[in-house]
């Protein structure tokens, strides 16, 4: 994973039953660091854990939280609840799911003394910025109950490292897409442009919808930031290696280029080779026009590197994981 090989750590990995969770836990694997998966399975699969890593399952700040008494070098929380529309619908889930639980885990950390912590948060902290591209200075004004909650999470973060001592980071992740290996997207509900553009190439939808074509855009499409996977798990391991006790670090991650809807409808057509049928809809409630991410910070600081940068790359990665798991 990165350049500069450091010492094996003993690493907790909430949610790596999930999509980003599985990826960060085979990279992590990789770079030779031992990893003990917990997870509850409420959205994420058994056999995404990668061998090599161990799998209790449970809730991450019940199970999580009292596995820590083993002795863990840091902890990687990715366990949460992501799907935006749902946290307006049913906000106790997201407040309880995301916010309860992370305080609780955070509290077994203190507790059992676990150094280290690395967050995944979100754009969706920042709301609708005027100015883009975002860098972590723009005022965090969430416009949904996720990001509302992350963004809390974020806060007792921050609190919790200045007083306990605590070497923490989160990592505010735009538009993730692409697969590794056989770890990629499969949630139940799919509500993220890549995959569902894939679900037409693979013929199990038939069109794809563009939600809203006036925006103030170059082609009038919403244009988002996508960053690989895998360059997003790398920044996970630098984070938790140069992550400073006492102090929490914010970073954006991003690749700082923003596609527009029918640019990644057109990549797909290109990688798929398949016409991918696209219709015109009503803009989704709450999509901003433009999210893209400034990321010199996590650059300069962790010396992080994207190396997947091209569309058609991420694309095709993602592409690649449908196909496998449509031959299962
Ligand atoms: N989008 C779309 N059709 C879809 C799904 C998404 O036009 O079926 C658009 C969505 O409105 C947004 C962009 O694609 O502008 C990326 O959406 P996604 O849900 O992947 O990520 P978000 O930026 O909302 O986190």
């Amino acid at each position: 994973m990165s350049d500069t090989p450091s010492s094996p750590l003993k690493l907790m990995v909430t949610g790596g039953a999930g999509y980003i969770g599985s990826v960060c836990t085979a990279r992590l694997l990789e770079a030779g660091h031992e990893v003990t998966v917990v997870d509850d399975l409420s959205t994420g699969h058994a056999d995404a854990v990668p061998d090599g890593a161990r799998f209790v399952a449970g809730d991450a700040a019940e199970v999580g939280g009292s596995l820590l008494a083993e002795g863990f070098d840091g902890v990687v929380h990715f366990a949460a609840k992501s799907l935006v529309g749902e946290s307006m619908q049913d906000p106790s889930k997201y407040w309880h799911g995301n916010v309860a639980t992370s305080l609780r885990l955070l509290d077994a950390m203190r507790e059992h003394g676990t150094p280290r912590l690395v967050f995944s948060s979100t754009a969706a902290t920042y709301g609708e910025p005027a100015v883009t591209p975002i860098a972590e200075s723009t005022p965090a004004e969430p416009t949904n109950t996720y990001g509302a909650t992350k963004l809390a999470i974020d806060q007792a973060i921050t609190s919790y490292a200045r007083a306990h001592g605590l070497a923490a980071v989160s990592l505010r992740y735009f538009n993730v897409a692409g697969a590794y290996g056989g770890f990629g997207e499969r949630h139940t509900t799919e509500t993220h442009l890549i995959p569902i553009v894939l679900q037409v190439a693979s013929g199990e939808r038939h069109r794809v919808q563009i939600y809203g074509d006036d925006y103030p855009t170059g082609d009038g499409t919403a244009v988002r930031d996508y960053i690989h996977v895998v360059d997003l798990a790398d920044a996970h391991e630098l984070a938790l290696t140069g992550a400073t006790a006492g102090e929490h670090e914010i970073y954006n991650l991003g690749n700082g280029t923003g596609f527009s809807v029918r640019q990644v409808i057109d990549s797909c057509r290109e990688v798929t080779g398949h016409p991918i049928p696209a219709v015109v809809a009503q803009r989704r409630d709450g999509d901003p026009a433009v999210l893209v991410a400034a990321s010199d910070r996590a650059r300069e600081m962790l010396g992080w590197q994207p190396r997947r940068t091209g569309l058609n790359e991420i694309v095709a990665d993602a592409w690649s994981f449908v196909q496998r798991r449509i031959q299962q």
